[in-house]
């Protein structure tokens, strides 16, 4: 059943309901509306997600991503945190080195400033 056919029903079920007077249902029925609407979102992302995700060959190499093209070659560095957590592909900063912390590289998205060695 697609999510339209869904909401259909779920119209007509209110319909019904209305017309029942029962205050307890038509309020079960609207939430129930509203996790289906929230669902979708959710749906919609993750499928937005996963074709980013098949789109990049991501390798992780020496603590950030490199996007391996079908020629061999390697784009990138691009950013660990924002590829995990949203699948975004952002170019992180060059190298600097934070004496005596260590060789950091930073990303003007998240703002994270990932430590390279
Ligand atoms: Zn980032």
């Amino acid at each position: 059943m697609d999510i339209k056919t869904t909401l259909d029903n779920i119209k007509a079920i209110k319909e019904i309901a209305d017309s029942t007077q029962n205050i307890e249902l038509k309020t079960l029925i609207v939430d129930l509306k509203e996790e289906i609407l929230n669902l979708r979102q959710e749906n919609l992302d993750l499928k937005q997600q996963l074709s980013e995700k098949i789109k990049h060959k991501m390798v992780f190499e020496n603590k950030v991503y490199w996007d391996l093209k079908e020629d061999g070659t390697k784009d990138g560095p691009f950013c660990p945190v924002c590829w995990d957590k949203e699948h975004l592909q952002i170019r992180i900063g060059d190298e600097y080195n934070a004496y005596p912390s260590g060789v950091y590289r930073h990303c003007y998205n998240c703002k994270n400033n990932i430590r390279i060695r």
